[in-house]
């Protein structure tokens, strides 16, 4: 081929590196191609031909040569000509974006058949009835996908020819009748459109690329690429390639096959074959597989020639891939392959193993999990005993355990989804179509198809639960139910359980309890190889990462659950939590009182209670630090709500004069924008003796526990200072109880004194705010608010939904922090703080603190350590750990 080839490439040509301009499947092709494995030879319509045409509505000035020029050197490979009248060659239009969209955009098989060619065809092959079958197959499709007519119009016509024929089986149809088919077909094609369907083998080829270019705009595969946050600006390779026949009979066939088990990670070859059929075949789940195993006995040779190959892959890729294989009357074709999806337990076990294989190092094994999927695996599963017997067994397609009320088709899946409800998706098997269902479900249940169906590689492609093929159930999407083969009948809105580890599904919602995983991580004791997989990459993630992580914790219970989890510290500690139930009473007294010895006697009463609070937290965590944070939120929050107040005074006869008085205090401490308040170290600096009180309780606690050999790190952090002013206050004034403190107990008692960093001022002015701090604790949730001038409790209801539809925000600024605006902040503050204090310890308390995406952030602007909630500090660690390899 020509040097000067812009948007073409032969298979021979291309390779892995690639794939940005051939796509995923066009790079496989060529790599596989490259590896002398048996691959269709053809060749890939780069993604900048389709950018080019997406962008201008017209080919790139030279495509339509480039095209011509690489058909005739593949026909030549084929010594055949594209749709000539005896013997043609036939090929297929397949689509192929830089990352997997399974399913979402069109392929078109069979190009190049004709009302002349199909009958070289039926000669050549010497199967009149698989060329007619051929012939009306590429008419569907083309009329469908290239001409826009409606696919049911085909269908309809299919299912009308088989009641004439007295059958439901597609293979009862000779080859007249598939001839009168695609008649039809045709004739439909003229009606809806006015058009004939082209005759020119060329004119087919050209207007089927376009097609497939028009398909990366079409609208499932905008959804999935939302979804999958896929850009949108990539565009589709297009690949042309040489048909080889799966249909020709017994002896042929086409298959999917995995190096591994991509649903638990086992070793071993595993996949589903189907005998006498095309790939499309398969996928659909329009007829059942069978396992791969039986290809042993059906094509032993074909057999061991595809293990081979398989190995060859997965070593030359050194992970998990996946291969579409079709065999042309015991001859074996390659026809895709890819690094296969797996689902969460997969990844772990098949790093893990690689790893013990020594094919990769355990740096890469980290990079193989992700925090996403480890937090999948701590997800409850079922408690289940015998005695609950399945209403159904099915595939186990993609694990884990949902409860939701049964639906019948995507617009209900949506509709209920909206309304907060969570949903199973009942169907017979989905399609494309049902995308929008899948993931407003919280499972996925079907009744046809195997571990390769559009259903289980959706749902395990989304982390969704999914139990499919469970051929017990007759599904009726009509009717809105399903009915067991005892006589069960399941309506919509009747609650079930699915259980994708088990493949089954029940009546009712089941119990919960820990996952294997969630166990093993608390007691550090494995069970089996996935808890063995997840314990040493999180080992491995131990050893090797900067970040510490610490854990959001206000009570003992919870600070000795992160610790069991891994917790190196509690980095926020909230002590207004302690303030709640009983204890109102007496912050009511404090915020009522008339006077000073009030006041002072109100806070008396609260001081032993914060003690006994403390003393636990850093028993808990002792030998680790414990940042507290003195009160935060307004006080009205520890007030009756204004309008109820006023209500029961209005309708009550003698009114209560403890309830004038709060009402009185409701008002007077009313604010329009709370958030922006009197709150923070505002709220210390203004209510005398409240800041006092705390530090006295984190004192006195502290001095409790080395008086009894405890190792107590207490920190006290002052929460929204905006100016260094404010800090010095705060600290003098806690440093002079923690002086009497020490003179009183006679321990030394210097605790550090640090901040939170939550408002921009505070960023800004970091440097002069660093020499009265200790440390540094972002609050990027305030941080974000106050950057960004958005509340997020009003926004995210509000507008959010908008923004990320619009794209505006690709993820909420609440989960993922935003790197350019408030990230900018954080990594101002840190340099400028350690400009002045080089020790000055930096963390992050916020929620982005357990994100994955964020962590990687705050690894890379040079935090000491992130905190988050319990459940989410393995997570945590296993980010942070991938951030450092
Ligand atoms: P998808 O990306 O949706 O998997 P593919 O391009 O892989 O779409 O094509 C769909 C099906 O058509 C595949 O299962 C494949 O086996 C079959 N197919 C594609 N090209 C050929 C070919 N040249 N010969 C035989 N079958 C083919
Ligand atoms: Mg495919
Ligand atoms: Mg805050």
């Amino acid at each position: 081929m020509s040097t000067l080839t812009t948007y073409v490439y032969a298979f021979a040509e291309g390779g892995r590196e690639m794939a940005d301009l051939l796509g995923g499947k066009g790079a496989g092709l060529a790599e596989m191609t490259r590896l002398g494995l048996p691959v269709p030879p053809g060749f890939t319509v780069t993604t900048e031909a389709c950018r080019i045409y997406l962008a201008t509505g017209q080919e790139p000035l030279g495509l339509a040569a480039e095209e011509a020029r690489a058909l005739a050197v593949l026909e030549q490979a084929m010594s055949r000509t594209l749709g000539a009248p005896d013997d043609p060659l036939l090929v297929s239009v397949r689509s192929g974006a830089r990352f997997s969209m399974p399913g979402m955009m069109e392929t078109i098989l069979d190009i190049g058949l004709n009302d002349r060619s199909v009958t070289g065809l039926a000669k050549a092959s010497g199967q009149e009835r698989f060329a007619w079958d051929s012939y009306r197959r590429l008419v569907q499709m083309f009329g469908r996908t290239v001409m826009g007519v409606d696919g049911d119009l085909f269908e309809q016509a299919i299912a009308a020819r088989k009641a004439q024929r007295g059958t439901r089986d597609d293979h009862d149809l000779d080859a007249g009748e598939l001839a009168l088919l695609a008649e039809e077909f045709k004739a439909i094609i003229r009606r809806e459109t006015g058009e004939d369907f082209p005759q020119d083998p060329a004119e087919q080829l050209r207007r089927a690329v376009r097609a497939v270019f028009d398909s990366w705009n079409g609208e499932r595969a905008r959804v999935y690429r939302r979804r999958e946050r896929i850009p949108e600006d990539l565009g589709t390779a297009v690949n042309v390639q040489a048909m080889v026949f799966g249909n020709l009979g017994p002896d042929s066939g086409t298959g999917v096959a995995f190096t591994r088990d991509p649903a638990t990670g086992a070793r071993g070859v595993y996949g589903d074959y189907l005998p006498d059929a095309q790939g499309e075949d398969v996928v659909s789940g329009v007829r059942d597989a069978v396992p791969l195993d039986q290809l042993k006995v059906l094509d032993p040779r074909a057999y061991v020639e595809l293990g081979d190959h398989l190995r060859t892959l997965e070593c030359h890729y050194r992970d998990l891939c996946d291969v579409e294989f079709t065999i042309e009357r015991g001859r074996l074709w390659i026809l895709q392959t890819r690094v296969g999806k797996r689902t969460a337990e997969a990844a772990f076990r098949i790093a893990h193993d690689l790893r013990a294989e020594e094919t990769i190092t355990a740096d890469e094994a980290l990079a193989r999990v992700d925090g996403t999927e480890l937090a999948r695996l701590m997800f409850p599963r079922f408690d289940t005993t015998p005695a609950d017997m399945p209403l159904a067994h099915g595939v186990a397609a993609s694990p884990g355990a949902a409860v939701g009320v049964a639906v019948f088709d995507s617009a209900e899946a949506r509709r209920r989804a909206a309304e907060g409800q969570y949903t199973v998706l009942v169907r017979r098997e989905t399609t494309p179509d049902d995308l929008p269902g899948m993931i407003a479900a919280q499972a996925v249940l079907t009744s046809r198809g195997g571990k390769t169906s559009h259903a289980a590689v959706v749902a395990r492609g989304m982390g969704k639960v999914c139990v499919c093929g469970a051929e017990s159930l007759t599904v009726d999407p009509v009717a809105r139910r399903f009915t067991t083969d005892t006589g069960v009948v399941v309506r919509e809105g009747d609650t079930v359980s699915v259980d994708g580890t088990a493949g089954t599904v029940h009546l009712g919602a089941l119990p919960l309890t820990a996952s294997d995983v969630g166990r093993a991580l608390e007691t550090g004791e494995s069970t089996g190889p996935l808890t063995e997989a997840v314990l040493a990459t999180l080992a491995h993630a131990d050893s090797v990462r900067r970040l510490q992580v610490r854990a959001n914790a206000d009570t003992p219970e919870d600070a000795a659950r992160a610790r069991a989890l891994g917790a190196q510290g509690i980095g926020l500690c909230r002590t207004e939590h302690m303030f709640l139930g009983e204890r109102r009473k007496l912050v009511e007294a404090m915020i009522l009182a008339r006077d000073d010895t009030a006041r002072e006697q109100s806070l008396a009463a609260l001081l032993p209670l914060q003690r006994a609070d403390f003393t636990g937290i850093l028993e808990a965590m002792d030998g680790l630090p414990v940042t507290i944070r003195l009160i935060d939120p307004p006080l009205h929050e520890f007030l009756p709500d204004r309008t109820e107040l006023a209500v029961r005074l209005a309708s009550s006869a003698h009114p209560d004069v403890h309830d004038r008085e709060l009402l009185a205090a409701v008002e007077r401490l009313h604010e329009q924008n709370p958030m922006l308040g009197l709150r923070g170290v505002r709220l210390g600096l203004a209510v005398p003796g409240l800041m006092a009180m705390q530090v006295r309780a984190i004192a006195e606690a502290v001095a409790h526990r080395l008086d009894v050999g405890g190792r107590p790190h207490a920190e006290i952090m002052i929460p929204l200072v905006g100016t260094v002013e404010e800090l010095r206050l705060a600290r003098t004034e806690a440093e002079r109880v923690l002086a009497e403190v020490t003179a009183r107990t006679g321990r030394g008692l210097d605790l550090p004194i640090g901040t939170m960093i939550e408002l921009p001022r505070a960023a800004l002015t970091a440097g002069s705010i660093a020499e009265a701090a200790d440390f540094f604790s972002f609050g990027t949730n305030d941080l974000t608010q106050t950057t960004w001038g958005l509340s997020r409790d009003d926004a995210e209801a509000s507008f959010f939904p908008l923004y990320l539809e619009k794209g505006i925000f690709s993820v909420s600024p609440f989960e993922t922090i935003d790197h350019e605006g408030v990230g900018r902040l954080v990594e101002l503050a840190v340099e400028a703080g350690h400009a002045v204090k080089p020790s000055l310890q930096t963390g992050v308390c916020g929620e982005h603190g357990g994100d994955p995406e964020s962590i990687h952030f705050f690894h890379r602007a040079g935090l000491d350590y992130v905190s988050c909630s319990p459940f989410r500090i393995p997570a945590a660690r296993l980010e942070a750990g991938r951030a450092a390899v």
